[in-house]
């Protein structure tokens, strides 16, 4: 990112929720970014994974500029390398676990795509509910299907929101190892916004938002 700031306009008012954001993160690194609630951390996330657009300068990923492209351009550089984990899940409501895991691979024109979608849920624990619906299962494991789809297309970038907020300390640690082993034996680049300290303490590098800026 390079001098990336975002104002959030409503009528004549505006909001700068990050003013010029300049930090770069190594290919096959973990980081976090912490910060007090409020301070810009999911909206930096989103910048950095191409979900949402900067008010100005540059967020380059993978060597491509994000800000000219356009949202099918945008979409194919998501599912080229991006996997992101969000912070209240949101996974399909309609479909199964296992479906829900299914349709990134699917989405990629991808065939067969149940026994790898049911070995990720394994991978999770979570062959046993995979037919499940989302509002059949608890907090931690829909953080771990949302966990199984986010790996399912190989990213080359994880991005995490909370990915331990709402979860217990034995599901976090199981959760915790999952990113981390990834990281270890995929090179999965691995950026996380948390505020367990004890997980930002395992990445290579933090940073601190604050107001917005990058203090730290
Ligand atoms: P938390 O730790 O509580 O999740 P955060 O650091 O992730 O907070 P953001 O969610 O990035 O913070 O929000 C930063 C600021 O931007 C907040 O003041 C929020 O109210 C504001 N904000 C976020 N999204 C929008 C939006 N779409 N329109 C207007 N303001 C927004």
């Amino acid at each position: 990112l390079q001098q990336v700031s975002k104002i959030y306009k409503s009528g004549d008012r505006s909001l700068t929720v990050l003013d010029h954001i300049n930090f770069s993160v190594e290919a096959g690194s973990t980081m976090s970014i912490v910060g007090p609630s409020g301070s810009g951390k999911t909206t930096l996330l989103g910048l950095c994974a191409g979900l949402d657009r900067s008010t100005s300068g540059v967020v380059e990923l993978h060597g491509t500029k994000l800000n000219g492209l356009s949202e099918d351009q945008l979409a194919a550089v998501r599912n080229l390398y991006v996997g992101f984990i969000f912070q209240n899940f949101q996974l399909l409501p309609t479909l199964t676990a296992l479906e829900n895991v299914m349709v990134p691979l699917e989405l990629r024109g991808e065939k067969n795509v149940k026994p790898r979608a049911l070995d990720l849920l394994d991978k999770v624990g979570l062959s046993e509910r995979s037919h499940h619906y989302p509002t059949q299962l608890s907090g931690g494991e829909q953080q771990r299907v949302s966990l199984a789809r986010a790996f399912s297309n190989k990213p080359q970038i994880l991005f995490a929101d909370e990915p331990t907020g709402n979860l217990d300390a034995e599901t976090s640690e199981k959760v915790v190892k999952l990113l981390f082993d990834l990281n270890k034996e995929a090179g999965t680049t691995l950026v996380v916004v948390t505020h367990d300290l004890e997980l930002a303490a395992k990445t290579q590098r933090i940073i601190r938002i604050k107001g917005g800026k990058l203090v730290e």
